[in-house]
């Protein structure tokens, strides 16, 4: 770490992001406030809950606060806070780049953006972004911080043109300050350098933040004399010595620090006088996302179980949903005071997209993770917390449980495989695209509604392509017999299946395992095609291991199976793409007997065992096989070598 300064370049898509905040949040320029009151509140809510386990790391100062200073001659906003600040490492982690993680989601919404040529501020705020956004007001931001425990400060300065410097400099005291430096005001826009601009800001958007945000300002006062009175202003006499005009007191101007947020924890007010905005704002404040939420539930517990909560469900899925290391949602207070961030023991993994705060008034202060674990309160505010939100999810508008469902039913659906008790439940909540319906989400229920007189069971079919399900060999019979096929397309959906045998008394079947039993095979026709069978089967034993009838297949020639205990073709995909590589299953090759190219295969085998061309249709069928399913073929040259000659021997011969 040196002294001296060290200019550094952002990252491509930092760069690309200023670029994107600059140009299209004009319109929403208030918020760079929020973002920075909340990254202070934040850092605050750090320390706070570090110095619960090391007390020492306030070394003196537990009186948080966040504090605003407005400079209206000079044109700048300082934001300062007494929170957990950054070491040099932090701000290089933090700031100038984007999340590792969320770099790859970002250039995908960028590209998409561009395509679409529609950048909304929605798709940033997915990014969590929030320090950048100074960058809509400022032309130049300083951020000058010192981290706890540390004597050293470090400042980080630039005009978002792409540069940013470092140099390590003296603060202070602890925590982080943030200043900008305003842009020029234009025709129409609010001037930032005004207090009272700030002060509506703060008002609207952060009132509820829990530390006080303060500005000092300048206010005539009374001048008082020794007993506390206050003093009277010289008056001035008329000419007969009687004073003109009326008494006055007499004033000075001080400088006074004043809070300008309520503090007030907007959970435990009454719900009938919260607004909507004010609900929508402290949504945004913990979640970092600029959308107001798709849903919300405050409820007030009473009691042996005692507490109060705040939920929300966000309209659109961050980028990081699938990020092992994501946080969750809850923030965890006890009468108000914060114990931590993202209360994993309050919330099940599979409903980690839900925000919001559990205020539990008899929990211990300095309860530590662990102990959280094991608490009976907290299981007892989960079971029940988890209640409200099935409820929740049960009564809402299908208009609107599609769109949840669209952003959410993937996380939905690992609790089917992880909560056992609640597995029914989310049974009724899981929805299925269909060979019958391919736009919209179809429940369970539905389904079994709509079976067929004479079916039995619900029918699945588990791949990554829906179109490529969609127009499965496998359900060519299935189609015929006019029965819906579920179509299976995320990874979870293979541990659903295997989690879930059965719903309302229908057990589940998979339409490209195990015997299908639609029709009855016609043992004759059978013999007639077994030395056949046995001749194809020898030629590919490695990747078969039977060679049959197929009672799926009714346009195509073959399809490959499984037996119903044997890993799905999907399963094994999804276990080789994540690194493990498990033992390649023989397949089951199934031939549709009804079908002129076997009918004719047959004849050329009847005819000459030794035709060369015999052991190339064998592997032509079985590669068919696998690209009907969407697989990969072992030789794609080759395939499409033998398919040239075909073409050509076909157009050859006259009719
Ligand atoms: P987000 O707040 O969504 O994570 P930001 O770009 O606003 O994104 O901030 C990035 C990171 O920088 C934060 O997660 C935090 O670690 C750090 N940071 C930002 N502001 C502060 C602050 N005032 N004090 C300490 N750390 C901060």
């Amino acid at each position: 770490m040196g002294t001296a300064k060290q200019t550094y370049q952002f990252k491509t898509e930092v760069q690309q992001l200023l670029k994107l905040i600059i140009n299209s949040l004009y319109s929403n320029q208030d918020i760079f406030l929020r973002e920075l009151i909340s990254n202070a509140s934040d850092a605050i809510d750090r320390l706070r809950f570090k110095a619960q386990t090391d007390p020492d790391i306030l070394d003196g100062d537990g009186e948080f606060k966040i504090k605003i200073t407005v400079d209206s001659d000079n044109r700048t906003i300082e934001i300062a806070d007494n929170g957990t600040g950054m070491t040099h490492d932090e701000i290089m982690e933090n700031i100038g780049t984007i999340a590792k993680s969320g770099t790859t989601a970002f250039l995908e919404v960028l590209e998409k953006s561009k395509k679409e040529s529609a950048f909304t501020p929605e798709l940033i705020g997915q990014f969590g972004v929030g320090f950048y956004s100074a960058f809509i007001v400022a032309d130049e931001v300083t951020l000058i911080t010192r981290a706890a425990g540390s004597d050293t400060a470090v400042k980080w300065w630039s005009q978002g043109d792409g540069e940013y410097a470092i140099e390590d400099t003296e603060k202070e005291g602890r925590g982080t300050t943030v200043i900008l430096k305003l842009r020029e005001k234009e025709e129409g826009e609010k001037d930032f350098a005004e207090e009272w601009t700030i002060r509506d800001i703060i008002k609207r958007h952060s009132d509820f933040i829990s530390y006080p945000i303060v500005m000092d300002v300048e206010r005539e006062e009374p001048v008082l004399d020794a007993e506390g009175k206050p003093v009277k202003e010289d008056q001035i006499l008329d000419q007969d010595g009687k004073p003109i005009g009326p008494e006055k007191n007499k004033t000075i101007r001080v400088t006074k620090e004043e809070t300008l947020n309520s503090m007030k924890a907007i959970w435990a007010r009454d719900k009938k006088d919260i607004s909507d905005q004010e609900y929508n704002e402290f949504y945004k404040h913990i979640s970092h996302d600029w959308e107001d939420p798709m849903e919300r539930l405050h409820f007030k517990m009473e009691g042996t179980t005692e507490y109060s909560a705040l939920l929300y469900i966000p309209s659109q899925a961050p980028f990081d949903l699938f990020n092992v290391d994501r946080k969750h949602g809850v923030n965890l207070y006890s009468k108000r005071v914060f114990i931590m961030e993202d209360c994993k023991e309050l919330i099940p993994e599979y409903m980690r997209f839900v925000k919001g705060v559990v205020d539990a008034s008899d929990l211990n202060l300095n309860v530590s993770r662990e102990i959280l674990q094991q608490d009976r309160l907290v299981r007892n505010i989960r079971k029940n917390m988890l209640k409200k939100l099935f409820d929740l999810l049960s009564k809402m508008e299908d208009e609107t449980y599609d769109k949840f469902y669209d952003a959410f039913g993937q996380v939905l659906k690992e609790g089917v495989h992880t909560d056992f008790d609640n597995r029914e439940k989310i049974s009724h909540l899981i929805r299925y695209k269909t060979t019958r319906s391919e736009d919209k989400w179809v429940s369970l229920k539905t389904y079994v509604e709509n079976m067929k007189a004479d079916q039995k069971e619900i029918y699945y079919i588990t791949g990554d392509n829906l179109s490529a399900l969609l127009n499965s060999p496998h359900l060519e019979k299935l189609k015929e017999k006019e029965y819906e096929v579920l179509l299976m397309t995320d990874p979870v959906d293979e541990w659903v299946t295997q989690s879930l045998p059965e719903y309302e008394g229908k057990p589940f079947k998979s339409a490209e395992k195990g015997d299908l039993d639609l029709d009855d095979v016609d043992e004759k026709k059978k013999d007639e095609y077994n030395s056949l069978f046995e001749f194809i089967k020898s030629e590919l034993e490695e990747n078969v291991k039977e060679v049959k009838p197929s009672t799926r297949l009714k346009h195509s020639v073959s399809c490959l199976s499984g037996n119903a205990q044997d890993m799905s073709a999907y399963m094994e995909k999804i276990l080789q793409s994540s690194g493990q590589s498990p033992e390649k299953a023989k397949r089951i090759l199934e031939l549709n007997m009804e079908h002129p190219a076997l009918t004719q295969f047959k004849t050329l085998f009847e005819k000459d065992q030794e035709d060369s061309r015999l052991k190339d249709y064998s592997h032509l069928i079985y590669d068919m096989a696998v690209i009907s399913e969407g697989g990969k073929i072992d030789d794609p040259a080759d395939f499409s070598k033998r398919v040239g000659e075909l073409m050509a021997d076909a157009m050859a011969q006259p009719e």
